[in-house]
């Protein structure tokens, strides 16, 4: 097993919380790991590094996730598949003495577990790096909206805990870092991300071996869609705003998941002088999915919260009730409205 040759030092602000979620995690029996529906790459790196790292401490931890493990990960859970314990939630959440929610400070985004992690009654420990008041019930945090991934920050708390982060943790970690940054590529690629990422490196990570895994690869499924999504874009340039829509079935017509849709917004986003670029899609709840994605200084993490959403500065969504028609006249009226005074 290799191990980084050298490690980041952890800032001085999370080095307390971190020893406090280590203290937490050293002193429970059964712990249960759990992260946003739909999970992505920083919320499921994050889950399987630290699985990874507990099991190197003796400790026993399973994931408990509201919705499946997308195909494009299926790789990192190779070797932890069986502490992947979704299909038994109940039974798994009555069982733990430890909740620790990562990449996500919110009870809403737990989908069908919220509830269930809600009356457990038992501290509930959390990671994240998102802009939110956090609604969990209480227990020691490591939140840092500085972070550029909740894997920076279990990078941080496996420093701060002398616990050796050896090459399958590395590799989720980096999953979790080159997800998150876009590939190194989104505002949040810091330099203290790419020490870390080359920190994660000297411990063994194959940078175009992950590449090629997460997004070099892909089902003929999400290429189609890809085609069918995109040709749902509407552009208005007097407003700066771009949009695309998932077209009603398209998911089950190209044998696709909420996973395929990931970066379609980027398409959107793109096109030039776009300052704001959504993506709304039906969610089998009925509600109304809203992907928020900007350029330059306005602030989707403020906008989405009018819908009951939220997230980061440039990067944000929320889940909205009504008809796709019904809600994306009223997101696309308040979107119009917002971009108009700064311009
Ligand atoms: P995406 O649009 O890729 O699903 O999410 C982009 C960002 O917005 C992520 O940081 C995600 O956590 C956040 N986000 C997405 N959907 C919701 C939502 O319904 N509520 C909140 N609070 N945040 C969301
Ligand atoms: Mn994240």
């Amino acid at each position: 097993m290799s191990r980084p040759t050298h490690l980041e030092s952890v800032p001085e602000h999370r080095r307390a919380p971190a020893r406090e979620i280590a203290a937490a995690l050293t002193l429970a029996r059964r712990i249960v790991m759990t992260t946003h529906v739909n999970a992505d790459g920083d919320g499921l790196g994050s889950e399987i590094a630290l699985l990874h790292l507990l099991a190197s401490q003796g400790r026993e931890a399973s994931i408990v996730n509201p919705t499946p493990i997308p195909e494009r990960y299926a790789f990192l859970v190779d070797k932890v598949g069986a502490r992947d314990l979704s299909s038994g939630a109940a039974a798994a959440i009555k069982a733990a003495d430890l909740i620790l929610v990562l990449d996500i400070s919110d009870l809403g985004r737990l989908g069908n577990l919220a509830e269930q992690v809600r009356a457990r009654g038992i501290k509930v420990a959390c990671i994240d790096h998102h802009v939110s008041p956090g609604t969990l019930p209480d227990g020691p945090r490591l939140v840092d909206p500085e972070a550029s991934a909740t894997a920076e920050l279990v990078y941080d708390l496996a420093v701060e805990a002398g616990w050796p982060i050896e090459s399958d943790a590395a590799r989720a970690l980096y999953v979790g870092l080159m997800t998150d940054t876009g590939g190194f590529r989104f505002g949040n690629t810091t330099p203290r991300v790419l020490r870390l990422a080359a920190s994660l490196l000297e411990a063994g990570v194959h940078p175009e071996r992950l590449y090629e895994q997460v997004y070099a690869t892909a089902p003929v499924g999400r290429i189609r869609l890809t085609a069918q999504v995109l040709d749902t874009l509407v552009v208005e340039p007097e407003f700066g705003l771009s949009w695309v829509t998932v077209p009603a079935g398209a998911l089950e017509r190209h044998g696709a998941s909420a996973d395929d849709l990931d970066g379609l917004v980027e398409f959107a986003r793109s096109v030039q002088g776009t300052r704001l670029a959504l993506l709304f899609r039906t969610l089998a709840n009925g509600k109304v999915k809203v992907s928020f994605r900007s350029t330059g200084d306005f602030n989707v993490s403020e906008f989405a919260h009018q819908f009951g959403g939220g997230g980061h500065a440039k990067a944000s969504g929320a889940s909205i009730d009504g008809s796709l028609d019904a809600v994306q006249q009223k997101v696309l009226i308040a979107a119009r409205a917002a971009l108009l005074p700064s311009r």
